[in-house]
């Protein structure tokens, strides 16, 4: 049945039980012929299986998932037995708890935008056929960005990540020598120093998708407070513009130099005759490589930014209506995303609703005609009412 599946390509290659099926025979007979060491690369759709289902249910259900296998008998427990002895002590092939935590992304504890994590992002659209504008030397992938604040609970914790205390918005790392400096000093001072720092309640991650949905990943968060007008939102705005660097640029660390315009193509909406000389085929910075592409006759290949979706919060909406007249040569389009939107429709006037005698009736204008009337306050009238 098994080879059925197969030979049939019913069960495609890439599925996670072709690919766990592969690992476990691999596994059980590596005492006659070696498994190689690249396990993630090998299978792809089980790793990413096993790295889910660390992250859902914790390192115990790793554990119940692999079965006993080697524990206790050393680093090469696994690999000396017999093939029958790798059968009894394993339920299915898998990864050990500390290797699927190795494999997670570092923690982002600080505020920006991770580099590494647009890159990645690069690596994976390259892997699918995501929507891409291509034209001469310039790859442009369609994206939106999408950011969202969460409250986070205010609070100051050691990171061993960074040697340092976290919490605060400014520093965002309490290093060692600022600690001792406040225990040097008295009770009263150290406490007058924490009265007067902010710390951060609100956590803004900011996520990457294809427009086509094939792929989606966090590359930035902000930490900070609700405090600020559109002037801040404008700050992380130009932090994100990192985003439309393209990947060469970001990998030899040549952020700045990337540039896609010209000013007089620009005003002109048309080839100047500077970039007509230099080889420039479009005068549209969307369609043409990055200079340093150019330069090098390489393939630009970068992220197209064409909308930002955000929560409609006050000063973002504040700073969407400014957006096009801030920078005027963006392609980004705002769009407060629809499930904030419906949030902030929905009031309370929407709560509540009774079917009484074919009639919709709403609870909460009884209520409040009820409080407006009954001059005896909450009595046991009203809590009838409310029951
Ligand atoms: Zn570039
Ligand atoms: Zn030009
Ligand atoms: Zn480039």
């Amino acid at each position: 049945m098994f080879w059925y599946l197969v030979k049939s390509g019913l069960l495609p290659k890439e599925h996670i039980f072709y690919e766990e099926v592969k690992a476990f025979c691999s596994r059980a007979l590596s005492c006659f012929s070696p498994v190689s060491q690249a396990f993630s690369q090998d299978f792809p759709a089980f790793t990413s299986w096993l790295q889910s289902n660390q992250f859902l249910h914790g390192k115990g259900a790793t554990h119940f998932f692999n079965g006993i296998g080697g524990h206790g008998q050393g680093h090469l427990g696994d690999v000396n037995m017999s093939p029958a002895e790798w059968i009894q002590s394993h339920n299915f092939a898998g990864l050990s708890p500390r290797t699927i935590s190795a494999m997670n992304s570092t923690l982002h504890l600080t505020s920006g935008v991770r580099i590494d994590d647009v890159c990645q992002m690069f690596f994976s659209l390259q892997g699918t056929s995501a929507i891409s504008l291509k034209r001469q030397g310039v790859v442009g992938y369609l994206i939106a960005t999408a950011s969202d604040a969460m409250a986070i609970k205010p609070g100051l914790q050691f990171s061993p990540q960074v040697n340092g205390i976290i919490g605060l918005s400014d520093p965002p790392v309490m290093l060692p020598e600022k600690v001792r400096e406040l225990l040097a000093k008295l009770d009263t001072e150290t406490s007058i120093y924490l009265q007067t720092c902010k710390l951060n309640t609100q956590a803004l991650e900011v996520h990457l998708t294809s427009m086509d949905d094939r792929v989606s990943r966090p590359v930035a968060v902000f930490y900070g407070g609700s405090r600020g007008g559109w002037q801040v939102v404008q700050e992380l705005h130009k932090s994100l513009s990192v985003i439309d660097v393209c990947e060469a640029c970001l990998l030899e660390k040549r952020i700045d130099e990337c540039s896609y315009r010209c000013q007089d193509c620009w005003s002109s909406n048309s080839l100047c005759e500077n970039c007509l000389q230099a080889g420039f085929k479009e005068w549209h910075p969307a369609a043409r490589p990055c200079s340093v592409c150019h330069e090098k006759k390489q393939v630009c290949s970068r992220l197209l930014q064409l909308s930002w979706c955000s929560d409609c919060e006050a000063r973002q909406k504040a700073f969407m209506e400014r957006l096009f007249n801030l920078f005027p040569d963006t392609f980004q389009f705002p769009m407060p995303d629809p499930p904030h939107n419906f949030k902030s429709v929905r009031s309370s006037v929407f709560w509540y609703w009774l079917f009484l005698d074919e009639r919709l009736i709403n609870v909460r204008i009884i209520l409040a005609v009820l409080f407006a009337h009954e001059t005896r306050g909450s009595n046991a009238y009203s809590t009838r009412v409310r029951n």
